[in-house]
C-alpha cells in the first residue's frame, strides 16, 4: 500500500466549495463523500442551493466583460501556468482522485496527465481563434470574429473527475468565457483542487465557481438563468435530455456528452492477440465505468471461441484491489447500485444462454469490488440499449459483415465503436457506416486532447477537444464593411 501517495491526496482535499474564488465551508450539514474501496468518509462538501448558485452566476456575469476582452495571449499564458501547476501536482491530484473515485492510483495519475492535455492544447487554441474575410457581391467586405459565448454552466460526472472538467474549462477559458461548475457529488474534491490551482495560476476572481449540493436545484437555477449563455453537460442521457429541455426557454447554446453502448467487432481476419489486448485496454479503464468502453463484443463465429478463450485467460489475470495497492488494474465500482446493475446484466445474459468464461461474481474483497467477467453467447439486446458500466464483457458470435453492422447500429446510442480487421476495404466500409461519433480501428483507445470527442443519436451533440472544441464556446459575429 502506497501510504505516502494517499497522504499526498489527502493534503489537497478541501472541504469547501468556491464562489468566485472564495471558499464556502461544508459546515454542519455538509454532504459526505466516501472512498468507494472502503466506504470510509473522506470529507464533506457544502450543500449549496439557489442563493449560492445565483451568486456564482452573478460573479461569472460580472467577470465576463473583462475576461472575454482580455488579450488571448494572456489567457494562453494563464492556461500554461495552470497546466504547469497541475503537472507539479500530478501525484497529489491523482491520489485525491483515486481516493474519491476508487480508480487505481497509476490510472488516476494517467487521467491527470490526460486532463492536463486539454489545458495545454487549448492554451495553443487561445492564440489562434481565427476570423475570416469575404468580399460580397455588393462590393462590401465581411469580417468574421469568433467571440466568447458568455458565462457557461458546466456539469460533470464522477467517472473522469479531472478530464471531463478540463475538456470544458480549457476551451471555455481560451475563448474568454467564465464558468460555474457543478461537479458530481461523488467526486467533487478533484474539481475543487483544480479550481484552486486555476486561481493560483492567476485566474481573475469570479471567472470560476465550483458549486456543490443538490443537483436538481443547482441545475435548475443554472439552466433557468438568462445570464448563463451556454450549458455543457457530461453525464447520463436521461439527465441530459432533461437539462436540454430546461435550457430551451432561455435558448442557451448546449453541448451534450452522454451515454453510450459501444459495440466492438472482431472479424475472422483480425489479429486476435491485438484484439484481445485492445479490448481489455478499452474495457477495464475505471473498472468498465466509462462512456466509451465496449459494452458488447461481436466476434465472427469462426473465431469466436478462440477470441473469447484468449480474452477470458487474460481477463482472469487482471489484479483487482484498492487504488493504492501495488499493481492493481481494476478498482471498486463507484456505489452499491453499480454492483447490482452488473449482477443484473450478468444474470440476464446467462438466462438467455450466455456462458461465464471467467469471473461471474462479486470479488472476494467484498464491498464494491466485482470480478472482471467474460461471457460468451446469449442475447445481445439488453447491451444494445443499456450501458453495464462495470467490468463485464459479453461476447456474441455473428456470421456476416452485414449482420455485425446491423447489430452495431441497432441502438439508440452512437458514441464510440471499435473494429478489428486486417482488411482495409472492410475497415473503411464499416468505419463509414457505423453510426457513432468515434471509431477505433484496431485500437481500443480513442481519446486524446487532439481528437474530436462526442457522439450522435442519444449520445448527444457537440465535440470536445481537437480543433473543433473551441467552437462550442464561441459565437460567430460578422461585420460588414462598406468600402468607398
Ligand atoms: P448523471 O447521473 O447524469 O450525473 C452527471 C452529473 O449531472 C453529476 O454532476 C450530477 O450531479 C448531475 N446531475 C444529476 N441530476 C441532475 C439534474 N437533475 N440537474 C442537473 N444536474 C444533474 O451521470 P453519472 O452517473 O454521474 O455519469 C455516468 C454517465 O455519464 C454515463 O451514462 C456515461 O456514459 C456518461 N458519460 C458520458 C461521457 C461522454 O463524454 N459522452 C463521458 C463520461 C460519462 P450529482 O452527482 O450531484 O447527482
Amino acid at each position: 500500500m502506497n501510504t505516502a501517495a494517499r497522504d499526498a491526496g489527502l493534503k489537497l482535499l478541501r472541504e469547501h466549495a468556491l464562489i468566485a474564488g472564495a471558499a464556502i465551508p461544508a459546515g454542519a450539514n455538509g454532504i459526505a463523500v466516501d472512498d468507494p474501496a472502503t466506504g470510509e468518509i473522506l470529507g464533506h462538501i457544502p450543500d449549496l442551493g439557489v442563493a449560492e448558485t445565483d451568486r456564482a452566476i452573478q460573479a461569472a456575469h460580472d467577470a465576463f466583460p473583462a475576461w472575454s476582452r482580455s488579450d488571448p495571449h494572456k489567457r494562453a499564458a494563464f492556461l500554461r501556468e495552470w497546466a504547469r501547476l497541475i503537472d507539479e501536482n500530478t501525484e497529489g491530484l491523482g491520489a485525491l482522485m483515486a481516493l474519491e473515485n476508487g480508480k487505481p492510483f497509476e490510472e488516476a495519475k494517467g487521467e491527470v496527465t490526460y486532463a492536463n492535455g486539454f489545458i495545454k492544447w487549448f492554451a495553443g487554441e487561445a492564440e489562434r481563434i481565427l476570423g475570416e474575410t469575404q468580399d460580397t457581391p455588393l462590393g462590401h467586405v465581411i469580417l468574421t470574429f469568433r467571440e466568447a459565448v458568455g458565462p457557461c454552466a458546466l456539469i460533470t460526472p464522477w467517472n473522469f473527475p479531472a478530464a471531463m472538467l478540463t475538456r470544458k474549462l480549457g476551451p471555455a477559458f481560451a475563448a474568454g468565457c467564465t464558468a460555474v461548475v457543478k461537479p458530481a457529488s461523488q467526486t467533487p474534491f478533484t474539481a475543487i483542487a483544480l479550481a484552486e490551482l486555476a486561481y493560483r495560476a492567476g485566474l481573475p476572481k469570479g471567472a470560476l465557481s465550483v458549486i456543490t449540493g443538490d443537483a436538481a436545484t443547482i441545475g435548475g437555477v443554472l439552466t433557468a438563468s438568462p445570464l448563463i449563455r451556454k450549458l455543457s453537460f457530461t453525464g447520463s442521457t436521461p439527465i441530459g435530455r432533461k437539462l436540454a429541455e430546461q435550457c430551451a426557454p432561455t435558448l442557451k447554446r448546449v453541448s451534450m456528452e452522454l451515454g453510450g453502448a459501444a459495440p466492438l467487432i472482431v472479424f475472422e481476419d483480425a489479429d486476435l492477440d491485438l484484439a484481445v489486448a485492445e479490448t481489455i485496454k478499452g474495457k477495464f479503464r475505471n473498472a468498465g465505468q466509462t462512456c466509451v468502453c465496449p459494452n458488447r463484443v461481436y466476434v465472427q463465429a469462426s473465431v469466436a471461441e478462440a477470441y473469447a478463450t484468449k480474452l477470458a485467460a487474460e481477463v482472469a489475470k487482471i489484479p483487482v484491489g484498492p487504488a493504492f495497492e501495488d499493481g492493481v488494474k481494476v478498482g471498486p465500482l463507484i456505489e452499491d447500485k453499480a454492483i447490482a446493475k452488473v449482477e443484473d446484466h450478468l444474470s440476464r445474459v446467462q438466462t438467455s444462454g450466455g456462458r461465464v468464461l471467467t469471473g461471474g461474481a462479486r470479488h472476494a474483497l467484498g464491498g464494491r469490488f466485482f470480478q472482471p467477467t467474460v461471457t460468451l453467447g446469449g442475447d445481445d439486446e439488453l447491451f444494445r440499449h443499456e450501458e453495464t458500466f462495470g467490468p463485464l464483457i459479453p461476447v456474441f458470435p455473428f456470421d456476416t459483415e452485414e449482420e455485425a453492422l446491423g447489430k452495431a447500429n441497432d441502438s439508440e446510442f452512437g458514441l464510440a465503436s471499435y473494429l478489428f480487421t486486417r482488411d482495409l476495404d472492410r475497415a473503411m466500409r464499416i468505419g463509414r457506416h457505423i453510426e457513432a461519433g468515434m471509431i477505433g480501428i484496431n485500437t481500443g483507445l480513442i481519446s486524446t486532447a487532439v481528437a474530436p470527442f462526442g457522439g450522435v443519436k442519444q449520445s448527444g451533440y457537440g465535440r470536445e477537444g481537437s480543433i473543433h472544441g473551441i467552437d462550442e464556446y464561441v459565437d460567430i459575429k460578422q461585420v460588414t464593411l462598406a468600402l468607398k
